[in-house]
């Protein structure tokens, strides 16, 4: 029997009140099974919200560099087990061992650094329109946060929002996806074990319509950060909109490059196979549309399938290996779908485009790299969000027909560009309508320093990482102090 895992609601490991759990399995391998983990409930998710209810005033009056000292500790347990959460994620996710270390290396520089947010929380002190009198504006809590993650960045995207909750002195329920709630039980593990008080942190594994609805509706949760798909993100938008409740949301995106006549073609290819084949395309800034121009299109389609054909499927665990498996079967299938999709759409299928099934892969979800050329920018594989190892080359004439196809999309996550030209570079940072522009270089390799979203359907208008996640899990309280010891009128003594 595989080893069973609990839910931890108000500094105690405990077992859903279900009786029930569900199996982890590793997409790698379908036989091996990584643990039963409990599949919960309304009753469960009511328990840990009481319990981050109870814990709140006692933790949002812990002054805050006291608060950032616990979360200094978790990035230097983080830092200690950094082998061990690495493993267990990519057994769990199938992601390869290096990407996985640098998922956990993502949470411990975000810990490091919003840690320290504990002696900074920078307010603004203005000087006020009357005599004796003091204006400031200071960082509050916003109360009960569900932050629902999820299983791409099994660690880190927890990270960026639990972090920045904490510091900022809310309580938290995390309710990770369903297909990777061992890397958050590890993740828990490690703020327990920092020092973190009873019902600060809460944990519920289960499922999004038994776990991740009640935690976004329950009357008593002030904020719902979310990481998912487009459609869980307007569910989840709508109930907070009903009940007033606020919501940030990141939700994925159609990411592309620009590659103009006049790049370095060496470095664009591997940006490309980076972005594209990286985490087997399931990252939200995953690049699944390479814009290029009609003079090279066809160099460098033959550049990317011959590097495309070179890359290794299997294990994440083994260190030759280049591209692990996708999540489950249903995202398989989906993956493959497109594929039939895009060759219905009149594209044309030039790498991959079938299920890997050789040695390496039989017993896991596997998919060849995939690459169609000739693709029309309004074609739905150009368009919808795919989540896997499938890329659709785009010819264009020119630079201003490359933006205007990137910026043809409903998502607004990421985009690239690969030129020489330093003034072509910066008119795409203008006119580039996504949250994040890489100039010769990927679209994936966010740094934790500066502000991640996007703009349009990514996103509700929100960023997370770097001090721009205090705006989400902080609210405004402006103050007013008055030493002149008589009734002074703002705005109408004013002559
Ligand atoms: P979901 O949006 O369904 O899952 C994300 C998280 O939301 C999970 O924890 C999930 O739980 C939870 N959830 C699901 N339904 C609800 C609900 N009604 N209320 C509250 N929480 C809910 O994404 P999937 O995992 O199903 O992936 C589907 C697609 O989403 C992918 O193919 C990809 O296109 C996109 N995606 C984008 C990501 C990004 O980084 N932007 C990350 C992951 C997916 P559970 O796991 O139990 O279902």
């Amino acid at each position: 029997m595989s080893k069973l895992f609990n839910n931890y609601i108000n500094g105690k490991w405990k077992a859903s009140s279900s009786g029930e759990t569900f199996e982890n399995i590793n997409p790698a391998n379908h036989n091996e099974v990584l643990g039963r983990f409990q599949k919960s409930n309304k009753k469960d998710v009511n328990e840990a919200v009481s319990a981050a209810e109870e814990a709140l005033p006692k933790w949002r009056a812990t002054p805050a560099p006291k608060r950032g000292e616990i979360l200094f500790k978790v990035a230097e347990l983080l830092l200690q087990q950094k082998e061990s959460l690495a493993q267990d994620m990519t057994r769990e996710m199938g992601k390869v061992i290096g990407e996985t270390r640098g998922d956990v290396q993502e949470a411990i520089d975000l810990t490091y650094y919003t840690a320290g947010e504990g002696r900074r929380l920078l307010g603004e002190t203005v000087p006020s329109e009357l005599k004796n009198k003091f204006c400031m504006s200071v960082r509050m809590p916003v109360g009960i946060v569900s932050a629902i993650t999820p299983w791409n960045f099994p660690i880190a995207i927890p990270s960026w929002k639990l972090v920045p909750a904490l510091v900022c002195g809310n309580t938290v329920v995390i309710k990770p996806a369903t297909d990777t709630p061992l890397s958050v039980v590890n993740f828990v593990k490690v703020c327990e074990k920092a020092g973190l008080p009873p019902g600060v942190l809460n944990l519920v594994t289960g499922s999004g319509s038994e776990v991740g609805m009640p935690m976004t509706e329950h009357d008593k949760v002030n904020l719902v950060s979310f990481t998912g798909s487009t459609d869980t993100g307007a569910v989840i938008a709508s109930s907070c909109a009903k009940n007033m409740k606020q919501y940030s949301l990141e939700m994925g995106g159609k990411n592309a490059i620009i590659v103009m006549d006049d790049a370095d073609l060496d470095l664009a290819v591997e940006g490309v196979i980076f972005g594209a084949f990286g985490t087997t395309g399931q990252r939200c800034t995953a690049c699944s549309r390479v814009i290029a121009h009609k003079k090279i299109v066809k160099k460098l389609t033959e550049m990317l399938v011959t590097r495309a054909k070179t890359l290794k499927l299997g294990d994440g665990l083994k260190p030759k290996t280049d591209v692990g498996p996708l999540i489950n079967e249903s995202q398989r299938t989906k993956v493959d779908n497109y594929v039939q999709i895009g060759k219905n759409e009149g594209a044309k299928l030039v790498t991959g485009g079938n299920p890997a099934t050789g040695k390496d892969c039989k017993n896991g979800s596997f998919y060849q790299p995939t690459i169609f050329a000739d693709v029309a920018h309004k074609m739905r594989i150009a368009q919808e969000e795919i989540f896997g190892p499938v890329v659709a080359i785009i010819p264009c004439n020119s630079f201003e027909q490359a933006v205007k196809i990137v910026n043809d999309s409903k998502f607004g996550l990421s985009s690239a560009i690969y030129t020489r030209d330093v003034n072509r570079a910066f008119k795409a940072i203008e006119t580039l309508d996504t949250g994040i522009t890489y100039i010769n270089a990927s679209t994936i390799g966010a740094e934790i320093q500066l502000p991640f979203g996007g703009t349009k359907g990514t996103g509700n208008g929100h960023r997370e990482a770097g001090t721009a996640a205090l705006e989400i899990f902080s609210e405004w309280k402006s103050v007013y102090v008055d030493y002149s010891g008589t009734l002074q009128k703002a705005q109408i003594e004013h002559d």
